[in-house]
């Protein structure tokens, strides 16, 4: 996939590179899965392009070789595990010792809030003398996990989420629910269609009622959520749960607390704010029908971002959804 957007920094980076002023160590800051990593290789792509026309031309020899990580003059790391260790970081201390480098040669550092601490001393030393011709940029999601003395080396370059027409025009055939969902990272958009396809949505939506009506549910959640479906679940279930709040915020009540129909202006200007479009009816129904307490809804959202950082999904889940059951919430 090439990168979508971010013209300003495109054009800023080629301008600096061109004028043989860009900075020895670059931080690409900001959201997951818009590009960040796409644009560190072509910038490396296009100050290495071996075509005399436009660059990067992304056929010759050199693009394509840093296409495949198969570059001389492009050292990638990636964490393994979710860490960037201390050898990983050895191996760059000792690429960027090679000497017979014609042009400029580029380290690319994805998620480099992963380093750990001695992996993130080793990296000071690439960091406080960098040799001749080499751009070090880190790239990360969580730029402030980044030890001080790190970040301060680096000149931000700071990347937004793309806007949602930007994301519908490039990939029209997806559906409005998703395209809100993916907050403006193509990389989100593709994560959130492919776990919605393995069911994963529908059943999230499935879980949010059986826990807004203080039951278990059909299934065996324990069963059916693992390792690695844990944070596709508590993402959808945030969004429904986000979604159902905004609707019942929507929603005028009567002196029982029961919601009645919706006041068409502000139920209206709601609807812009929701992230399953397809389904605002049938929320928008549930929500009139519901009596729990209004800050249940903001509390049950509050215990599932809680959850996201739990180490047993299987056993955290089925807890939480053990211990609404108790709370006996009524539907009519
Ligand atoms: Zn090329």
């Amino acid at each position: 996939m090439d990168v979508v957007g971010h013209f300003d920094q495109w054009n800023i980076l080629r301008q600096q590179l061109d004028r043989g002023r860009l900075a020895q160590c670059l931080l690409f800051a900001g959201p997951e899965g818009i590009g960040k990593r796409l644009m560190a290789l072509k910038l490396a792509q296009y100050a290495l392009c071996e075509d005399g026309g436009i660059r990067p031309c992304g056929g010759c020899g050199s693009c394509l070789r840093i296409k495949n990580n198969e570059s001389e003059s492009v050292f990638q790391v990636n964490p393994i595990e979710q860490q960037i260790r201390v050898d990983q970081v050895r191996q760059v201390l000792h690429f960027l010792e090679l000497k017979g480098f014609r042009k400029l040669r580029f380290v690319v550092v994805d998620q480099a809030d992963a380093m750990n601490i001695q992996a993130a001393n080793a990296f000071l030393k690439a960091l406080e003398e960098p040799p001749e011709g080499t751009c070090v940029i880190l790239i990360s999601s969580f730029p402030w996990m980044l030890p001080a003395t790190v970040r301060s080396r680096a000149v931000w370059v700071t990347f937004k989420p793309l806007k949602l027409v930007e994301i519908k025009s490039l990939f029209p055939k997806y559906p409005d629910w998703a395209v809100r969902m993916s907050q403006g990272s193509p990389g989100r958009l593709l994560t959130v269609v492919e776990s919605a396809d393995q069911g994963v949505r529908q059943k999230a939506w499935e879980l949010v009622k059986a826990m807004l009506q203080g039951r278990r549910g059909e299934e065996d959640w324990g069963a059916t959520i693992n390792k690695n479906n844990y944070q596709s679940y508590l993402s959808f279930m945030l969004f429904y749960l986000r979604d159902l709040l905004i609707l019942k915020t929507a929603l005028p009540s009567n002196s029982n607390g029961n919601s009645l129909a919706p006041r068409k202006h502000l139920g209206e200007s709601a609807h812009g704010l929701i992230y399953n479009v397809d389904q605002i009816s049938e929320m928008e129904m549930w929500v009139s029908h519901l009596t729990f307490p209004f800050n249940e809804v903001s509390y049950l959202i509050s215990w599932v971002t809680a959850l996201r950082q739990n180490v047993d999904p299987r056993l955290a889940l089925d807890g939480l959804v053990l211990a609404r059951s108790f709370q006996g919430y009524s539907v009519i």
